[in-house]
């Protein structure tokens, strides 16, 4: 039961004139309710691969396929965590979380009693009311996670989340993001640097190499989960 499929999909950027593949015919089934990672050097076209899903941007050729159709425009059934929080500082933790549900042109007041309860399943009750400057690091990524999550998107997507945050609180991340996903188990897609973090978390490790920009390999992990 597939949630996305990709097509021999391949992007190319001109950048200064010069063509770069950045993806280069990739084809790729996500199952509904799969963790996935991938794993490759800088610049081997993760962050490109993640957008294309996210429907942000259109591949060169081929094409990427949700619930069987090919999209063609952002798509709204994802929630997205980038290595930079994003936090709007003059917003409180709680209004940074509903913020999403504004955007979307939601009615925010059917969605405070879930934005209070992420935010308590990530260890930040009592912190609704404060500003982001006022957390620590890891504090203002579980606020992120949380925004991404509010709307229950049918796939979170994440972007190095804990790429700039000390080795210890990334561990800790790592215990509560599994705790979320263990919690209602949605798709989710992890692009790290860290083996050991993709290993612990996902069902499946897809490793990419630059030039051209394609998987290598496809790791089954046959632990099983709590
Ligand atoms: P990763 O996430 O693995 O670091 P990216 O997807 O960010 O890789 O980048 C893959 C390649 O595409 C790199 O060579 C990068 O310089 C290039 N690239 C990414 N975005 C753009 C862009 N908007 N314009 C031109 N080149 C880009
Ligand atoms: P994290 O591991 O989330 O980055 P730290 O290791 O910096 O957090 O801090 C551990 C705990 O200390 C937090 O979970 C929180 O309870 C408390 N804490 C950290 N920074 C602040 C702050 N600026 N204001 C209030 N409490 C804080």
């Amino acid at each position: 039961d597939a949630w996305a499929e990709l097509r021999s999909v391949s992007k190319t950027y001109q950048s200064r004139n010069q063509p770069v593949t950045a993806v280069h015919d990739v084809s790729l089934s996500i199952a509904r309710g799969e963790f996935i990672s991938i794993v490759g050097p800088s610049g081997c076209g993760k962050s490109t691969l993640l957008s294309m899903l996210a429907g942000l941007s259109q591949p060169t050729t081929g094409e990427v396929r949700i619930h069987g159709q090919a999209i063609t425009k952002p798509y709204p059934g994802v929630g997205i965590v980038f290595q930079r929080d994003l936090l709007l500082e003059w917003l409180t933790v709680k209004q940074n979380v509903l913020f999403q549900i504004d955007m979307r042109r939601g009615r925010v007041k059917d969605y405070e009693g879930r934005a209070r309860e992420l935010l308590a399943q990530v260890g930040l009750q009592g912190f609704e009311n404060r500003y982001p400057s006022e957390l620590s690091g890891g504090m203002r990524q579980r606020v992120a996670i949380c925004r991404a999550l509010i709307h229950s998107p049918e796939v979170l997507l994440l972007d190095e989340p804990f790429g700039a945050l000390d080795s210890l609180t990334r561990e800790q991340m790592n215990l509560d993001l599994q705790d979320l996903w263990l919690d209602g188990k949605p798709t989710v897609v992890l692009i790290t640097h860290d083996i050991n973090e993709a290993l612990f978390l996902s069902d499946r490790v897809l490793v990419m190499s630059s030039r051209p920009g394609t998987f290598v390999d496809d790791i089954r992990i046959d632990v099983p989960r709590p």
